[in-house]
């Protein structure tokens, strides 16, 4: 659609037509809402935590995370006052950890500026570290009813098949376009409850493959159902290609049975967490088996035992297919040189050996975690 044509559009959507969307949307969210655990409540802390979780991960995995962490971290200043460790490990599995030292940061912040209460002007919602635009508007509507907009995957799919948007809605101009159009259609009133409708028809009708539009409550207001355009909108992204990458892990035990871990530094993959020496392969030039044994001996400080592969995991990563391979390496006698437990030196890597059951509390990645589980299950 050219742009002349789309001005034409946004001008014919009048106040009338705009509150009838937004009731229709209402009507449909009050009798088809989710029971999800955020929707039970108005305060801001768990709203918050819930949007954060949301980011990248499916409501269904996000459940049972959330009640979990909302039971051990109830408050604010429960998760500023905890430990990066019990945060990470709460966090666990559920990938992209940054948002976990995030909101850790953000809820010491609140405690420091705000006296522990989240905030609700809009100014120091944008300042908290981690939150973007979408996750003030999320907060603020849902929990304060604050006139924000919000844009995320599931709204940018419906609100470009309202407005029949052709271009790239993930472009500059596509989201100058859509947000602008976000703020536009906000009702006077529930507004956080209209933002929720929308994220929800994205997500349980207006599906990017075959939108359920004979049971969209929005269905005579879309130009893309009338036009029968729901696979050109909105404009498919342009995926990335997948690349392949070889990595190693090495399981390093000491004649008394204590693997070597390490906890990655700030500024790291998985800062702050834990996770077996770690190895990128695609780039050495000779046998891996015989890198991997320089790089095992380096860090036993002396001879050691390089085993077999124990054990090959295969993992998708954004767009990195990713193999990697866990090898055993042990050292045979009882050496004072051995890699020391270097957990306070503030020099990377920070390294420190334990008894196989003492993993299970520690955070660690998800093939940091299913190495540790196979080398407790084989004893
Ligand atoms: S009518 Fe179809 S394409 Fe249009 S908003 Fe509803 S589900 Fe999406």
């Amino acid at each position: 659609m050219d742009a002349s044509t789309l001005a034409r559009e946004q001008r014919s959507r009048t106040p009338a037509w705009k509150r009838r969307l937004a009731r229709r949307l209402l009507d449909w969210f009050d009798r088809h809402a989710r029971p999800l655990p955020w929707r039970a409540t108005r305060d801001p802390y768990p709203i918050w935590v819930s949007e954060v979780m949301l980011q990248q991960t499916q409501v269904a995995t996000v459940v049972a995370y959330y009640r979990r962490f909302i039971e051990a971290l109830p408050t604010i200043a429960a998760l500023a006052a905890a430990d990066e460790q019990q945060v990470l490990k709460l966090w666990e599995g559920l990938g992209y950890y940054r948002r976990a030292r995030q909101l850790h940061a953000a809820a010491r912040h609140i405690c420091e500026r705000h006296g522990g209460e989240f905030p609700s002007e809009r100014e120091a919602v944008h300042a908290l570290p981690g939150v973007g635009r979408y996750t003030a508007g999320a907060v603020l509507s849902i929990a304060f009813d604050a006139r924000e907009p919000i844009l995320e995957a599931n709204s940018m799919r419906v609100l470009s098949r309202l407005l029949a948007y052709r271009d790239d809605p993930r472009g500059a101009a596509g989201q100058r376009h859509l947000w602008q159009a976000a703020e536009d259609l906000l009702p006077r009133r529930r507004i956080g409850t209209f933002n929720q409708a929308l994220m929800e028809l994205g997500s349980e009708i207006c599906t990017t493959r075959e939108p359920k539009c004979h049971a969209c409550p929005l269905a005579q207001f879309c130009p893309t159902r009338l036009r029968g355009l729901q696979s050109a909108i909105p404009a498919p992204s342009r995926k990335p290609a997948i690349q392949a990458v070889h990595q190693a892990a090495l399981v390093l035990q000491r004649p008394d049975g204590r693997i070597l871990l390490v906890r990655r530094g700030p500024g790291e993959r998985w800062a702050g967490m834990w996770d077996f020496p770690r190895f990128e392969l695609d780039d050495v030039t000779r046998s891996p088996v015989a890198y991997l044994q320089q790089q095992a001996t380096a860090l036993g400080r002396g001879p050691v035992t390089l085993g077999e592969r124990i054990l090959t995991l295969r993992h998708v990563v954004t767009r990195f297919r990713i193999t990697l391979d866990c090898y055993a390496a042990h050292i045979p006698m009882p050496t004072k040189a051995a890699a020391p437990d270097t957990l306070k030196s503030p020099r990377r890597p920070r390294t420190k050996w334990f008894r196989p059951a003492e993993m299970e509390p520690l955070p660690m990645n998800v093939t940091g975690r299913k190495i540790a589980r196979f080398i407790v299950q084989q004893g």
